[in-house]
């Protein structure tokens, strides 16, 4: 049983990639948010050996599930109300992810005109293929 400590109200994401939480910390913006986070890394799992957790006390609105499922949608979302999950979320890969990565191409639209949104298109879903919207670069992770 995962132990939320003193969440009221906010999210645990479990099973992330040991290694992981500093990354997803910083593309879910979490530093800019004034918002309690508490990071664990290398905690025990029977499922993976080691995993990392991150627990957010903040709206759920707060949280981007697309970008997440883009890192990773293996992640396990639970939802926090009066210190009880009350829900868990299931991620996907959205179909378009918004300035999260940005095109290697240098002769890409987006590398001349900087103010330009970085937008990344899931084209081939098996493979988890994410193209560039604008010159088709492909991603690479
Ligand atoms: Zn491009």
């Amino acid at each position: 049983m995962l132990n939320v400590g003193s969440i009221n109200e906010g999210f645990v994401l479990d099973h992330i990639q040991a290694g992981k939480s500093m990354e997803i910390y910083h593309n879910l913006n979490l530093d800019k948010l004034d918002c309690c986070v508490a990071i664990i890394k290398n905690a025990r799992s029977n499922k993976m050996g080691k995993k990392d957790i991150l627990k957010v006390e903040c709206s759920i609105d707060m949280l981007d599930l697309d970008i997440l499922g883009f890192i990773d949608h293996c992640i396990t979302v639970n939802i926090i109300q009066d210190a009880k999950i009350v829900e868990k979320r299931e991620l996907k890969l959205p179909n378009e992810v918004v300035n999260v990565i940005r095109c290697k191409n240098p002769r890409c639209i987006t590398s001349i005109e900087q103010e330009l949104e970085q937008v990344f298109i899931l084209t081939d879903k098996e493979k988890e293929v994410y193209r560039c919207k604008y010159c088709e670069e492909k991603y690479e992770r």
